[in-house]
């Protein structure tokens, strides 16, 4: 069984598995070790990762990206109607309040929610196809501000895709264990404090984390959620398109593909300028036939991207605040993510903590790295060394509920922010009959715009009076390994007033001169009864539609893989025409007489003829048989000459017997 960590990036995802020797990031069906993060759809079949880039212009409108950031979220949301529908090409609608994209898939207008778990399949396949192993245990690293719903939602993706997650794990959590575990001169006892800055291509996160040996624990977490590359590509876009309409009158914004092609042109030059005082820009027939061209240099690039560039500080000093430490005890800060490449990017770093940055870390691939540890960790294939990762959640919950006449609270706060995850509390409550608990985020102003800051209804069944008087429920509310809430179970405690016997003491001597001393004494004990039933309504997917797209995912697996393969029959046997000819008009034929050459050759010409024309899309079952059809002919022949070939002295013999 392969031991998987995915880092699902937003641009691009990185997959890393434990094996006996370490850990490996692992090469997709091109040898990259990136795969685009994008599904796209065609006439017919999907295309998901690379095959989705190579013509995400030509498909854009069918093409999906910015997976992680629609995952978990509503139509009407704000932030994904302001700010995220700017970088989708496909058109999103809403589905019974659901966001779903609305694609043209084998020939027919349908919309998709699951398009998350579709990328999760493949994913899955390019493991399975490195490792040579089955794959279903995996940890999966998210953004570590997703709320519940997201967190769920990737739960459910991963379930209709066949993994089973291990865990969720926070992406500067999986970064931070993987520094930890590898560092051997972690102190003992005075623990070392490290910032994980991590600027990707959608989003910035800044963790501060404490190390000990064997140990790391998350002090705290600030973010700037829509502060990445792709808001320098944007900025850049912004620029370049204005440009161009004065100088080339034509208006790139309003061209589907040419926005595509001009962002991609902006990340190219984006990237250069790390490097370079300037960079080029030209991007052929752009639109219109219009080839455009400029260039741009460093500081004005930097000069633009002022008003970005100040948005790096707030995240720093806000962990700091939280984990109440100044910037001289933090002992490193580390770098990850593609876009702390950009100088003027590291450069506010290191003003900020007037210190030099580390990069101890491989910025690429330090989440899924980390990913995979935890994977191995948790998992029973693996033995690792051992390594407590305590986390934090971000968004404190509370609980609330129905008063009865007698209370006067009718919400907590259970979970505060900055609460070890896991973590369990117990919830007391007296009633004399069933009731419900519904969860929230606390501070719904700090959950992302836009996110329900409802998190699930939770109903106490079968509570009943005991003696007439409301039962003593317990509750057990957990943040599990997920950072998911969930209440699992409930009982009854019930007083217990049992006799026992009076230990006897130095008294006894006393006390056996009155003899109504009483020899036993009532002691009130809270004993367990019987457990609850717990009903809970959350985001989650319910099991029934789960199998359902679990059903539906492997029909189009199967669909895809049977487009595939009819394209490599198809392919087989117009190898074998074009082979086969030249082939009888040389090396084999003097293993065939002439009048059936000229048949064979007849037969091969109507079959290429075939090809281009009724047999241009047929079945895998059909090209199959019309190539076994020739090969009736044609592998005897093959055989003869390998024969001869393989004993060159019986070749002349079996010349003349032919
Ligand atoms: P996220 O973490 O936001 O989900 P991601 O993990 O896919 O996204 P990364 O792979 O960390 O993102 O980084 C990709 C971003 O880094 C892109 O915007 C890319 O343009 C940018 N980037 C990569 N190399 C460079 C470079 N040399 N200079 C500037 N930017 C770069
Ligand atoms: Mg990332």
């Amino acid at each position: 069984m392969s031991v998987v960590g995915i880092d699902l990036g937003n641009l691009q995802t990185i997959i890393a598995v434990a094996r006996n020797r370490g850990i490996d990031v692992i090469c997709n069906e091109v040898s990259n070790r990136f795969t685009p993060s994008l599904v796209s759809f065609g006439p017919k079949q999907r295309y998901l990762g690379e095959t989705a880039k190579t013509q995400e212009i030509s498909n854009f409108k069918n093409t999906i990206s910015s997976l992680k950031r629609i995952i978990g979220r509503t139509f009407a949301d704000k932030e994904i109607q302001e700010i995220e529908k700017q970088y989708l090409t496909a058109p999103i609608v809403d589905l019974n309040g659901q966001l779903a994209v609305k694609i043209n898939y084998q020939g027919q207008e349908t919309t998709f929610t699951q398009v998350f778990a579709m990328y999760l399949t493949k994913m899955k396949e390019i493991t399975a196809a490195e490792t040579k192993l089955p794959v279903s245990d995996c940890v999966i690293a998210i953004p570590a501000w997703y709320t519940d719903a997201q967190r769920r939602a990737v739960l459910d993706s991963a379930e209709i895709a066949g993994l089973n997650v291990l865990r969720l794990i926070n992406d500067s959590t999986a970064t931070a264990l993987g520094y930890g575990i590898t560092k051997t001169d972690l102190p003992e006892d005075k623990s070392r404090n490290v910032c994980f800055v991590d600027v990707g291509h959608s989003t910035y996160t800044v963790s501060i984390v404490s190390f000990i040996k064997g140990q790391l624990t998350v002090l705290s977490r600030a973010f700037d959620r829509h502060f990445g590359g792709r808001d320098f590509d944007r900025m850049l876009v912004d620029h370049f398109a204005a440009q161009f309409k004065t100088k080339y009158g034509i208006d790139v914004k309003s061209n589907g593909k040419a926005i595509i092609r001009l962002m991609s042109g902006c990340e190219k030059l984006k990237k250069v300028l790390s490097a370079n005082a300037e960079a080029p820009l030209n991007i052929e027939s752009i639109m219109e036939d219009r080839d455009v061209s400029s260039m741009m240099k460093r500081v004005e690039f930097e000069e633009l991207a002022k008003d970005l560039l100040s948005r790096v500080e707030a995240p720093l000093q806000q962990a700091l605040d939280e984990a109440g430490l100044t910037k001289d005890q933090i002992d490193a800060v580390e770098l990850v993510g593609g876009s702390t490449r950009i100088p003027a990017v590291k450069e506010r770093f290191q003003t900020f903590f007037g210190k030099e940055l580390s990069s101890t870390l491989n910025l690429d691939e330090a989440v899924a790295r980390g990913a995979a540890l935890q994977c191995a960790i948790l998992s029973p294939a693996f033995k690792v060394r051992e390594f407590m990762v305590k986390d934090i959640t971000n968004y404190p919950i509370k609980i609330t509920w129905q008063p009865t006449p007698e209370e006067d609270e009718t919400e907590l706060v259970v979970f505060n922010k900055n609460n070890t995850i896991p973590s369990t509390k117990i919830l007391t409550f007296y009633r004399s009959g069933p009731f419900d608990l519904e969860a929230y985020y606390a501070d719904p102003e700090h959950i992302p715009a836009g996110i329900n800051p409802w998190v699930g209804r939770f109903s106490i069944k079968n509570v009943e009076p005991v003696d007439g008087e409301p039962a003593c429920v317990k509750v057990k509310a957990k943040i599990n390994i997920h950072g998911v809430l969930t209440v699992e179970s409930a009982h009854v405690v019930e007083v217990v007033v049992n006799e026992e016997p009076i230990e006897e003491n130095a008294n006894a001597e006393a006390d056996t001169e009155n003899p109504d001393t009483p020899k036993t004494r009532k002691v009130k004990k809270l004993v367990k009864k019987n457990d609850l039933p717990v009903v809970s309504a959350t985001s989650s997917l319910d099991q029934s539609i789960l199998k359902e797209w679990r059903e539906k995912e492997l029909e189009m697996i199967a669909s895809d893989k049977l487009v595939v393969d009819t394209e490599m029959a198809k392919n087989t046997l117009e190898e074998y025409i074009y082979d086969t000819r030249s082939k009888l008009n040389g090396v084999y034929q003097d293993y065939i007489n002439p009048a059936d050459k000229e048949k064979f050759i007849q037969d091969l010409n109507d079959a290429e003829n075939w090809l281009y024309d009724e047999g241009d899309e047929t079945t895998k079952s059909v090209y199959n048989s019309k190539l076994a059809e020739l090969q009736i002919v044609g592998d005897p022949i093959i055989h003869r000459y390998r024969e001869a070939e393989a004993r060159p002295t019986a070749a002349s013999e079996l010349r003349e017997t032919i």
